[in-house]
């Protein structure tokens, strides 16, 4: 039986990941081709990441300090909030679980009696990768599951796995694709193939022909929009901020790594500064409607420290989804299947869940469309909910001081948002469904961290007696508080794990 052609179009983060990890795992049974130009740059961005990215490195059986000191990484343990809530309020997402939970109410039930009481302090005082956040530092703890990420070089990341992509027999032709071909009544052998994409052309003339397309091709998805009309669904109404500018500088003396993303907002956006162990990535994410790209530049270079390496750089984006990401035979992974802005860092996790998801349901020579309704459905659930996350920081906000916070504060959102922001505020729940991705504790710190305090706590808490509950919490802390302080500072457990080359 001939081998089923895959065709890749793309050479970006999802590109060289999908190529990677289909090579690697599948690669005896199928044909695998990338193509990629040099004349389209990548997108250049995508430097943080979140504990998902293990259960993918893992799959592809690549060592952590190996890949780290590939990529120049730190440690990320999670993203500190600045000027969200407020301005000058900041909060920690930590990737962390928190306290103690029991059978039937989770640990922040017992919290939020302690602060009632007066005896409780902030919720991060109950979580090791919150408190490792505030003083930087960082150990593995091998019994337990890693709840940390990474900080990498995007760039070198894609070399690293196009190396191993190679070593697994990828076909890597370098040329601009002109034209995507479609199998049409005539020159199809299979009548359900009509409209399916037939080949890809190069601008050398070169037809590169497949059983399954993946457009790895960024924002313009060149296959799956272009040449398929998908169709996009805008989300902007609720993610109004369409462009960000980026641009790296020196590490200074005064800014050593932290283990973890600093997300500060500003007047129409918000500032990333995300460390690497060789330099800074920075950026500011805005809205184009309230902030020009001159203003941008300038609110970003004022906030930053460090030489500048390069030219800042803007990039625009439209927040939302294709309509199917699988549609006929194009899968569509990365920027080409839509964009959720990059705030909580889970766009390379959406290209790892689509690639592994297409890998489980990969279908034989006969496309078919049971597993494309099943793959679609899922990476939907999967993204709705990302995007209800991502809403929640921008609309559960005290901030009134600019059109843009005003905007956000008092846009109508979704209905599945609003009905968990309900149950949170009236009874302290918070939940999480089979294909979602953030937990119960991300949401927890979230809303507590942009100011939503519940009314009520569950009724068991209350068989405690107080002097009970005062110990139980004081307990926690105090045993998180020694188990960190014994680990540690982060630039020093880097320098003897995972160095960073200096070879790349
Ligand atoms: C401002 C910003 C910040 C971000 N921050 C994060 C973050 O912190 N964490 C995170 O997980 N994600 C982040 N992302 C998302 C992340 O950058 C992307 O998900 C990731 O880089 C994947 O991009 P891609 O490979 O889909 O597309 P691209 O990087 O755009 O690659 C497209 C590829 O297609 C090729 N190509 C295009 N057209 C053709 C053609 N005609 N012929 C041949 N080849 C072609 C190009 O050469 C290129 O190789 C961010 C995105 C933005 C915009």
């Amino acid at each position: 039986m001939n081998k089923q052609k895959i065709v890749i179009a793309g050479g970006g983060t999802a590109g060289w990941m999908t190529a990677a990890a289909l090579t690697k795992l599948l690669g005896k049974n199928l044909d695998v081709t990338l193509i990629e130009s040099d004349q389209i740059p990548t997108v250049g961005v995508g430097e943080a990441t979140i504990p998902t990215l293990h259960i993918f490195n893992d799959l592809l059986k690549i060592p952590e300090a190996e890949l780290m000191a590939a990529t120049n990484a730190t440690f990320k343990l999670g993203i500190s909030f600045e000027n969200w809530r407020d301005v000058n309020q900041d909060y920690i997402h930590s990737f962390g679980y928190l306290g103690q939970d029991c059978w039937a109410a989770g640990f922040q039930h017992f919290w939020i009696k302690g602060q009632q009481k007066g005896f409780a302090s902030e919720i991060g005082d109950y979580c090791p990768e919150h408190v490792a956040c505030r003083q930087g530092q960082f150990a593995l703890q091998p019994k337990q599951a890693r709840n940390h990420a990474l900080h990498l070089d995007a760039g070198l990341y894609a070399k690293y796995l196009r190396k191993l992509a190679e070593q697994h027999g990828i076909k890597r032709i370098e040329g601009l694709i002109d034209k995507v071909d479609l199998h049409h009544h005539s020159s199809s052998c299979l009548p359900d193939n009509n409209g399916f994409i037939k080949s890809v052309t190069l601008t050398d003339g070169q037809v590169i022909e497949g059983d399954l397309f993946i457009d790895c091709t960024g924002f313009k998805g060149l296959l799956i929009e272009q040449a398929l009309n998908t169709g996009y669904e805008d989300w902007s109404h609720w993610l109004p901020c369409d462009s960000a500018i980026a641009v790296q500088t020196e590490l200074t003396d005064a800014l050593p790594p932290v283990p973890y993303t600093r997300s500060i907002a500003h007047q129409a956006g918000w500032q990333w500064q995300i460390p690497l162990q060789t330099r800074t990535g920075n950026g500011l994410v805005y809205c184009s409607k309230y902030m020009s790209d001159e203003q941008a530049q300038t609110t970003l270079l004022n906030n930053i420290k460090g030489t500048l390496l390069n030219q800042p750089r803007v990039i625009k984006y439209r927040t939302g989804t294709r309509r199917q990401h699988w549609n006929k035979n194009c899968v569509a992974i990365g920027l080409a299947s839509g964009f959720i802005e990059p705030l909580e860092s889970t766009s390379i996790h959406l290209i790892q869940q689509s690639i592994i998801r297409l890998m489980q349901l990969l279908p034989g020579q006969q496309n078919n469309d049971a597993n494309r309704t099943l793959f679609n459905k899922k990476m939907r659930d999967e993204i709705e909910s990302i995007r209800d996350f991502i809403i929640l920081h921008y609309h559960v906000t005290q901030r009134e001081d600019s059109d843009f916070w005003r905007y956000c504060k008092n846009m109508p959102i979704p209905n599945t948002l609003q009905q968990r922001l309900d149950l949170f505020r009236q009874s302290g729940q918070a939940y999480k469904m089979e294909q979602e991705l953030f937990g119960e504790t991300s949401w927890i710190q979230v809303m507590l961290g942009q100011g939503i305090m519940p009314e009520q706590y569950h009724a068991i808490v209350d068989l405690m007696p107080d002097e009970e509950l005062q110990q139980f919490l004081n307990q926690i802390k105090t045993s998180i508080a020694r188990k960190v302080a014994s680990m540690p500072k982060h630039t020093d457990f880097i320098k003897h794990y995972c160095h960073a080359h200096t070879d790349h």
